[in-house]
């Protein structure tokens, strides 16, 4: 059993996720959410990637024991909004770790929201009606895991809603009900990533819950490996004689944790540029033809596509954001949006045709990775919406000519 992220193998069929989660925790750092959702068999490791890159998030500084993790610039709960700096000052502040925060299947409301603080309430020498703030609240400036989320959307309606809420608007809000009180609404700025077995009952997300589906700026679809190459990796992976990689078990704690810390230097790095990174105007356009031409509907997608090519080029140490890289995007963002097998024909025949076409510079993607995310996203279509692949390279030609 791997026990540090450092350790975790990276070959072709992972390495969809590794890069969302970056990307993720690159924009989470940069106080931007980024809803992320893996989909797959069991086994493909899913859910261990994304629970080990907690080892590699970086601190957070907050209002010293502010349990909503209150920025010190720019305080929000009920017990420090508007107040001043200096009052801020003489309460302190505290580094902590960026919140990673699971939300299991079993929790009620009250947990995940909120509730009222019966400490306080009972308390014999000073009673009074405090707010305790749940898990949503306090994943502020971080990440909340849910597993199995089809099935969360399946039996647990109640917190499929605080999610909707959570996830509706970039920050989200969350309404902490309690009998007796007002209701108060908490800005919380969070990314949710999920996790889910389309295989299995109850099903794929999109058809449980298609509003929450739709919430989820990019899905990474970890399929049944189909090339050799994979396959053999995986056997050899999962051999009790070659179960761990010899080089990763010869990794002592030090040399695991200082990796860690260069990949979280890396991830606050890649944040500050991407604070100031614009997208080119001929990007923004190409994908606004995208929503145009093909009828897209969810406007949720061309942000993410906005969003997604700009953390791309910086996870890939490039500092301007081409088409190419919405290209890349498109299968993350559009797989629960559009029929995934028509995007397959569609990226793999865009890409066919030469990335010099799209890129304005910068580096190439290797033709391996682009292998790699045809074996990935390969799997049954769904019936869902329809984008046809001659009208998509058309719109990128067309663009092509006229782009300044
Ligand atoms: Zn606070």
């Amino acid at each position: 059993m791997l026990q540090y992220y450092a350790q975790l193998e990276r070959y072709e069929g992972n390495q969809a996720l590794f890069d969302m989660t970056k990307m993720s925790i690159v924009s989470t750092i940069a106080d931007e959410p980024l809803h992320i959702h893996a989909e797959g068999l069991r086994g493909t490791g899913k859910t261990t990637i994304m629970r080990k890159a907690k080892d590699i998030l970086p601190n957070i500084v907050r209002i010293k024991g502010c349990l909503y993790n209150c920025d010190p610039s720019k305080p929000h709960c009920p017990n420090h909004k508007g107040k001043s700096a200096q009052e801020i000052a003489e309460i302190g502040v505290e580094a902590i770790p960026m919140p990673f925060i699971e939300i299991s299947h079993s929790a009620k409301v009250g947990t995940v929201a909120g509730s009222i603080d019966l400490a306080r309430l009972t308390d014999p020498t000073k009673p009074e009606a405090a707010l305790l703030p749940g898990l949503i609240p306090q994943a502020h400036r971080g990440i909340l895991f849910i597993d199995e989320i089809n099935r969360l959307a399946d039996t647990a309606p109640e917190i499929t809603d605080i999610l909707l809420d959570l996830m509706g608007t970039k920050p989200g809000t969350v309404q902490i009900e309690e009998a007796g009180l007002p209701v108060v609404s908490i800005r919380v700025n969070v990314s949710v990533w999920a996790a889910s077995n389309p295989d299995e009952d109850p099903g794929p997300l999109e058809e449980i819950r298609r509003q929450l589906s739709d919430r989820f700026d990019m899905v990474c679809y970890m399929g049944r490996p189909t090339s050799i190459d994979v396959l053999a990796k995986m056997l050899k992976e999962n051999f009790h004689t070659t179960k761990l990689n010899p080089d990763r078990d010869a990794m002592d704690l030090d040399a695991i944790l200082k990796k860690h810390e260069e990949y979280t230097r890396t991830l606050v790095k890649w944040a500050e540029i991407y604070r100031d990174t614009d997208l080119p105007d001929f990007v923004r356009n190409y994908i606004a033809r995208l929503y145009v031409k093909h009828n897209l509907e969810s406007i949720r997608a061309i942000e993410a596509m906005q969003q997604g090519a700009v953390l791309y080029a910086i996870i890939n140490e490039r500092n301007q954001a081409t088409n190419n890289d919405v290209t890349r995007m498109l299968p993350l963002i559009l797989k629960h949006r559009v029929d995934s097998d028509t995007l397959i024909r569609v990226i793999n025949d865009t890409e066919g045709k030469g990335p010099s076409m799209f890129s304005s510079g910068g580096k190439k993607t290797s033709s391996k990775t682009e292998e790699e995310d045809a074996d990935y996203f390969k799997k049954e279509g769904r019936p869902l919406k329809d984008l046809k692949r001659k009208d998509l390279i058309n719109t990128e030609k067309s663009i092509d000519f006229n782009r300044d």
